[in-house]
């Protein structure tokens, strides 16, 4: 049975590729897991597919790996990925009937492989970024308390009463939809989203729930819908934005163990004392973050604040109702 102690590699800065990203055990060069599984490679080609690092150097899904030990890479990741790829191929469905702490770690560990490529980058004297994400303390405090629920992956965890994350879960409609798979992630925000077929999953890693709260209405109006991938871009800037106001950075506190204890109990405490939740909203913000999501659609921020009170909408009427949208035709 896995040793009920979590690996903290921050202190140390142990980022290197003869660690492993888990446990943190020792790794010959050999020992080394995909971020992007290979069944995701396989079934949305993806492998010789161009991916774009935050040192802004080119890699591929294929060759994007980390350290990752025998142990960890057989007993914890493989049958992680088994599960996410059996329930993916069955749709919506499928990954609603998950347990949503599954796709909270399958997510995390994307994420968490994407930021320690950059962190182990970063330990080479001979590369100096000009923002090193190494060099933040605030982000790296914030990096260990989620490499702390990540590790949920491998030793047995009890989350007192909270997901680290919220999760949402979007169909598209098949009409105007011409894209298999998309990734889409931001490294100090935590958001994250990944398009699977007709799945889009959005993610923001790091909130306890909050930011899915927040926009709980809005989410409820997409349920049960399939949605134009114009409304699902609108969708990810709401919930980017919201990801880029969240101002809290939740903190993960192990109970003491006891003997005979199976698994570690998890509690949480969020500052919203010192802190405000959300900073103000800005509605030239929120038009800049649609306006990036619209890109494909070439909808420019002027025509987004065509109206300065109120921003456009694919999703929303002016009821604040669900507004179907089967095919988008600019006006031009
Ligand atoms: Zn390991």
């Amino acid at each position: 049975m896995t040793e009920l102690k979590l690996y903290d590699p921050f202190p140390n800065m142990q980022f290197s590729d003869k660690h492993c990203f888990l446990c943190g055990a020792h790794t010959e060069p050999d020992n080394r897991t995909p971020v992007f599984a290979t069944w995701l490679q396989d079934r949305y080609k993806l492998r010789d597919k161009e991916l774009l690092l935050l040192d802004k150097s080119i890699t591929t899904y294929g060759e994007l790996t980390i350290p990752c030990c025998d142990q960890c890479h057989t007993q914890h990741v493989i049958p992680l990925e088994e599960e996410i790829a059996a329930a993916s191929e069955q749709g919506i469905a499928g990954l609603q009937a998950l347990d949503p702490r599954k796709l909270f770690q399958w997510i995390g560990k994307m994420y968490y492989g994407t930021l320690i490529t950059e962190l182990i980058k970063e330990a080479d004297p001979l590369i100096m970024p000009q923002n090193p994400v190494s060099e933040n303390p605030k982000m790296l405090g914030k990096f260990r308390e989620f490499f702390k629920v990540l590790q949920s992956m491998r030793v047995p965890m009890a989350f007192s009463d909270f997901l680290p994350c919220s999760l949402f879960m979007l169909e598209v409609s098949p009409t105007q939809d011409e894209l298999p798979f998309e990734y889409h992630d931001e490294l100090t925000t935590m958001a994250f989203s990944v398009k699977l077929g007709p799945v889009v999953l959005v993610c923001t890693l790091l909130d306890n729930g909050i930011i899915g709260k927040a926009l709980g209405k809005l989410y409820r109006l997409t349920q049960g819908q399939q949605l134009h991938p114009i409304q699902v871009a609108e969708f990810k800037a709401r919930v980017f934005y919201a990801a880029y106001i969240f101002n809290v950075i939740p903190e993960y506190f192990e109970r003491p163990i006891k003997p005979g204890d199976t698994h570690i109990t998890l509690d949480t405490i969020i500052d919203d004392v010192t802190n405000e939740v959300f900073n103000p909203w800005e509605m030239t913000a929120y038009a800049h973050m649609l306006e990036e999501m619209l890109k494909p659609w070439d909808i420019r921020e002027k025509e987004i604040l065509a109206d300065p009170t109120k921003p456009i909408s694919f999703l929303l009427d002016d009821e604040n109702n669900f507004k179907p949208l089967e095919r988008y035709q600019k006006l031009s």
